[in-house]
């Protein structure tokens, strides 16, 4: 199938923002492809939403926006500088290339048009080199793929290689436009999505093998699920009342992991299920003491801990960010694993209550003190709510967050912030947000950006603008955050750029308000920045959903 086809279907997907339409569109695609040419619907699938890979794949096409405008300056014979100006005149690398490719007055004779498999292996093909000359040789096969295509084309390659299709399509619709192509129930492709966390593989399932194959795929050792993830709790008691009866635990102050043992392998993965196992080599060496020799996937929290406290989580990421010298950090930042649940043992335990679950982490974690640790954990109904209190006490005396209060009849939810497992902290609610433009500052401070533009995601992970924030950094943070973001910035116009969406920022602040100065149709009151969130992307940022349920909650009280 040509590439101008999905092109076609880029254009009008970006002609409506209807997301019934939207999805009539991709699920007419989805078919097609499936009547035609079957094993290319894993990648449409993938590509429809400007994506080359599933979520936790390791992989990634590693060209940045300098690299790429570089490419289109080469492809077109115009210089990077000319690229630029057409960047910023524009505010998207896709527009730009586009216009500066029906300029383009030379018209390669003899090339044979692009296909979507062409393109797709192409940029598996960039995404795996590494090494020596890399960018080179990146940047060489970007240019073949480009001086093939055809203005249109060129626009959303661009695009797709910085991660930014501007369509409108996220993965909500994709599973809806799969369940819609297909006729499978809407839950099922769901349930399918997340376990496997690859839309390219439920496409080619539901083609395949229909409701009864989805229905087998479950979870595997070696590939990473989303962390179900908690609410915050309203108090205490009304939690543990709402549950019958509920296992608090302590709350960690650290990173997430989730803990994959296959075959001999040991693979550690964070919240946005990236692999860090080189950067914790001794976290991998405990596993392997602590931990029956068989596959399994476990989760936990590690923190940092001196002369047993806990220690602020920002040295975590100093861990965890590190590519070298990574025997001498192991012993200057020490660090604890605490598990708290088990989702593979022998078979998949998702859909098994959560005290089961923890029964079995018990019989199979040998513990290894200050090394591998079980969280702290206590059982409590309605009319023993001291114990809780007490927990909480305890655990806010001993320098962590929290606690943690957990439905036990619940299963392991994969991606889901749900009403089974909640928090309650000391300190009040933060958002994580996505930075997305900036302004710079007057006089002495021209040369910052003095003023942060936020945004949450949709339920279609659009992302949509809520507030601006200018304080709460210290000069260091605030010096770290501009470097971040200089290479990052997509467009200018006078003291005021777009930026490219990846940075996720921790905003405290005193009051959600309704305001239709943002797109999300919120803004907030007092904004000011707590932390740069190393460990989240803008997929993990904060949702409408969740904003508007916090709104309508203050609203209450
Ligand atoms: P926060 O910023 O409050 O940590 P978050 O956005 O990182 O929240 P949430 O899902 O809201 O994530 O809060 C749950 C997090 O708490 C988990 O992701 C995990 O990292 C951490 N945690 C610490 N201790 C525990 C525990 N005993 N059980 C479950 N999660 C725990």
């Amino acid at each position: 199938m040509l590439y101008t086809k999905l092109v076609e279907v880029y254009e009008a997907l970006n002609s409506t923002t209807k997301r019934l339409e939207k999805t009539e569109i991709l699920a007419d695609f989805l078919k097609l492809i499936g009547e035609n040419e079957p094993h290319i619907l894993p990648p449409v699938t993938l590509m429809s939403m400007g994506r080359i890979f599933p979520t936790w794949s390791q992989k990634e096409l590693g060209i940045g926006s300098k690299l790429l405008m570089k490419a289109i300056a080469s492809a077109v014979g115009v210089t990077p500088g000319e690229v630029e100006d057409q960047v910023r005149e524009t505010g998207d690398i896709g527009l730009a290339s586009e216009k500066l490719f029906r300029r383009k007055s030379q018209v390669t004779l003899f090339t044979r048009p692009l296909t979507i498999l062409k393109v797709y292996k192409d940029l598996v093909k960039i995404a795996d080199i590494s090494g020596g000359r890399s960018q080179y040789k990146k940047i060489d096969i970007l240019m073949g793929l480009l001086s093939s295509a055809s203005s249109f084309e060129a626009k959303y390659i661009t695009r797709t290689v910085i991660e930014e299709l501007r369509v409108g399509v996220g993965e909500g619709t994709i599973k809806d436009a799969i369940s819609q192509a297909f006729h499978i129930p809407k839950e099922v492709i769901e349930r399918s999505h997340m376990l496997t966390n690859d839309l390219g593989l439920v496409a080619a399932v539901s083609r395949e093998e229909g409701e009864e194959g989805l229905k087998k795929l479950s979870l595997k050792p070696g590939k990473p699920v989303k962390p179900m993830l908690a609410q915050l709790s309203p108090g205490i008691g009304e939690t543990v009342k709402e549950m019958g009866w509920a296992i608090c635990e302590t709350k960690y102050d650290g990173i997430r992991v989730q803990i994959h043992r296959k075959g001999e392998d040991i693979e550690i993965y964070t919240r946005r299920l990236e692999n860090i196992s080189l950067a914790l080599p001794e976290i991998v060496s405990y596993i392997r003491e602590s931990l029956p020799a068989e596959d399994f996937i476990v989760e936990g929290e590690i923190i940092v801990t001196r002369d047993g406290k806990p220690i602020s989580f920002q040295y975590i990421l100093q861990r965890v960010r590190r590519k070298y010298d990574i025997e001498r950090m192991v012993d200057q930042i020490p660090l604890t694993l605490y598990l708290f649940d088990t989702l593979y043992f022998g078979n998949n335990l998702i859909d098994t209550p959560f005290r089961r679950r923890r029964e079995i982490l018990e019989s199979i974690v040998r513990i290894y003190p200050g090394k591998v640790e079980i969280s702290r954990q206590v059982k409590v109904t309605p009319s023993d709510i001291e114990k809780a209190q007490k927990l909480f006490e305890d655990s806010i005396n001993e320098g962590h967050e929290g606690i943690m209060i957990k439905d036990p009849e619940a299963p392991y939810m994969p991606g889901i912030r749900g009403k089974k497992m909640l928090k309650f902290k000391a300190e009040p609610e933060t958002l994580d947000l996505a930075v997305v433009g900036g302004t710079y500052g007057k006089g002495k401070r021209a040369h910052f950006i003095g003023s942060y533009l936020l945004a949450l995601q949709d339920d279609d992970n659009q992302l949509r603008t809520i507030a601006h924030v200018a304080t709460g950094l210290d000069d260091k943070t605030l010096a770290e955050l501009s470097q971040l973001v200089e290479p990052l910035i997509t467009n200018q116009k006078g003291r005021t750029v777009r930026i490219e969406p990846r940075i996720v920022l921790e905003i405290a602040f005193s009051e959600i308000v309704k305001s239709p100065e943002y797109e999300s149709g919120y803004s907030l009151r007092f904004p000011v920045v707590k932390g740069i969130r190393y460990d989240l992307s803008p997929e993990d940022i904060d949702t409408l959903e969740r904003i508007d349920s916090m709104f309508k909650g203050s609203q209450k009280s």
